[in-house]
């Protein structure tokens, strides 16, 4: 089964949406197989968005997501990556439509509340960066059968 991280930034941890975005994937019917509240060092930062090292944002970028906790969060599901992505929205809330997280709770770009792996391949890397194997917990749900039929 799939894997995706997800992590409330600390825009949606200071404005009180984390349970509204464990909500959403839960309603939908994703499995949470890894939690917890943590503050990221401006090392991990660059870890985690290393890809847009030297964009006029980036500076910016690591300010904003080492400026509070965030709730980061493993997601497990068929296309949970893609299907996360597309209950986040566009990038730019501007855009995000109505109905997505970005759409619903967020106005400005920088400040677009949530994070979700763009690809499996990234997916993968960000786990492994922000969980360690321990922290992610096997565990099968009794609801599968009413999801996947089987
Ligand atoms: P995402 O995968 O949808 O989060 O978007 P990207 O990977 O392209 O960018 C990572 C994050 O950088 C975004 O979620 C925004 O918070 C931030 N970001 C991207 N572009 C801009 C920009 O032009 N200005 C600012 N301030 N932040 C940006
Ligand atoms: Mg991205």
């Amino acid at each position: 089964m799939e894997r995706t991280y997800v992590m409330v930034k600390p825009d949606g941890v200071q404005r009180n949406l984390a349970g509204e975005i464990i909500s959403r994937f839960e309603k939908k019917g994703f499995q949470l197989v890894g939690l917890k509240l943590m503050q990221i060092t401006p090392e991990l930062a660059g870890k985690h968005y290393g890809e847009h090292e030297g964009k006029p944002f980036y500076g910016e970028l690591i300010d904003f997501i080492t400026s509070g906790p965030v709730v980061a969060m493993v997601w497990q599901g068929q296309n949970v990556v893609s299907v996360i992505r597309n209950m986040m929205g566009k990038t730019n809330p501007a855009e995000a439509a109505p109905g997505t997280i970005r759409g619903d709770y967020a106005v400005f770009m920088g400040n677009n509340v949530v994070h979700g792996s763009d690809s499996p391949e990234s997916a993968e890397r960000e786990i492994n960066l922000f969980f360690s194997p321990e922290e992610l917990v096997d565990y099968k749900k009794a609801t599968d059968f009413w999801l996947y039929g089987k």
